[in-house]
């Protein structure tokens, strides 16, 4: 039996390989359906100030609605979405209905005037030929303003994107907020950082994870904070699960930070919900506020 097992490997492998390529080409035909048919939605994390525990802001985060599996999460079909190209026109849906969504807050909200909407975009998008002109009209239509946008760029695409210091200019003078996403894993190195218009790290979930077992961990994202501090650059903690890590950051001077200790992402009503309260997160009532004037 062990025997035959090494000459089958190949025959086994070539298999997988082609069962693997059909899966993606399935759901590819799916994907594209589901564009279609407008299967996809947007949940919003909220974002927040770790000195006075106010929403400064949400991130936008896609979800499938899929007809007979619910909720499917953009972790499954992100990356195929990216190797096939579909990434771009749902980008463009994402973009938009992050747009719609927030000029709906700012007019329902007048008190939260100063909200971000952070998106995710993919490096694919932001090579696209004329992408620059599409975002203004969506703008335009739409009725946003560039600075209410926070545009979220991971680290890996600065690596495979050679134009992209090029666009990235372009989009910063247009008025957005650029922020680095997954800060800490996609390898760019740190000397590189200020060739580029950003505003903010966001610092990668891993990181957050680790300090509480581990001082180096610890070091790393102080060494972060301090990085930034001095490159003018403000920071959000990604994946705050415990108050343990939301004292350490605090006491690291990191400025915001997101994660389930907050809220996990909400959907369109309930993150409306939240905004209509104008109530602290019950998790950060820890925070010692400023004293009321
Ligand atoms: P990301 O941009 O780093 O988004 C943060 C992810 O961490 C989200 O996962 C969020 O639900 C999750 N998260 C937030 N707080 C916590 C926490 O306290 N603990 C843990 N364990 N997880 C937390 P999600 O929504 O599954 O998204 C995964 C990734 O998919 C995103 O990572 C982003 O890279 C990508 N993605 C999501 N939406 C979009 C989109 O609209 N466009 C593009 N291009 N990528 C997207
Ligand atoms: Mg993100
Ligand atoms: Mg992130
Ligand atoms: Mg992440």
């Amino acid at each position: 039996y062990a025997k035959s097992r090494g000459r089958d490997r190949y025959v086994v492998f070539d298999r997988k390989m082609q069962d693997r390529s059909l899966a993606i080409m399935q759901v590819e035909k799916d994907l594209r359906l589901a564009l279609e048919r407008e299967e996809f939605c947007l949940h919003y994390q909220p974002i927040v100030s770790l000195i006075n525990g106010e929403i400064v802001g949400f991130e936008a985060l896609v979800r499938w609605n899929h007809p007979q599996r619910g909720l499917v999460s953009p972790a499954e079909f992100i990356p195929i979405a990216e190797q096939t190209g579909l990434i771009t026109s749902m980008s463009w849906w994402i973009f938009h209905q992050a747009c719609c969504q927030l000029r709906e807050w700012q007019l329902r909200f007048p008190h939260y005037q100063t909200l971000m909407m952070s998106i995710n975009l993919s490096g694919k998008q932001l090579e696209q030929l004329g992408m620059v002109e599409r975002v203004d009209r969506i703008l335009q239509e739409v009725g946003v303003a560039a600075s209410s946008i926070k545009l979220e760029i991971t680290e890996s695409s600065f690596k495979e994107t050679p134009a992209l210091g090029t666009i990235l200019n372009h989009l910063k003078a247009m008025g957005f907020q650029l922020a680095i996403d997954d800060f800490g894993t996609g390898y760019s190195s740190l000397s590189r950082l200020h060739q580029f218009p950003i505003d903010t790290l966001k610092i990668d979930r891993s990181f957050i994870n680790q300090m509480s077992r581990d001082p180096k961990g610890v070091a790393i994202v102080e060494a972060i904070v301090i990085l930034a501090q001095h490159t003018n650059i403000n920071t959000i903690s990604e994946g705050i699960e415990t108050i343990a890590q939301l004292e350490q950051l605090q006491s690291l001077n990191c400025e915001f930070g997101q994660g389930y200790l907050f809220s996990k992402p909400l959907d369109s009503h309930a993150a409306s919900a939240l905004l209509a309260q104008k109530v602290t997160p019950p998790s950060l009532q820890c925070i010692s506020l400023p004293p009321c004037q």
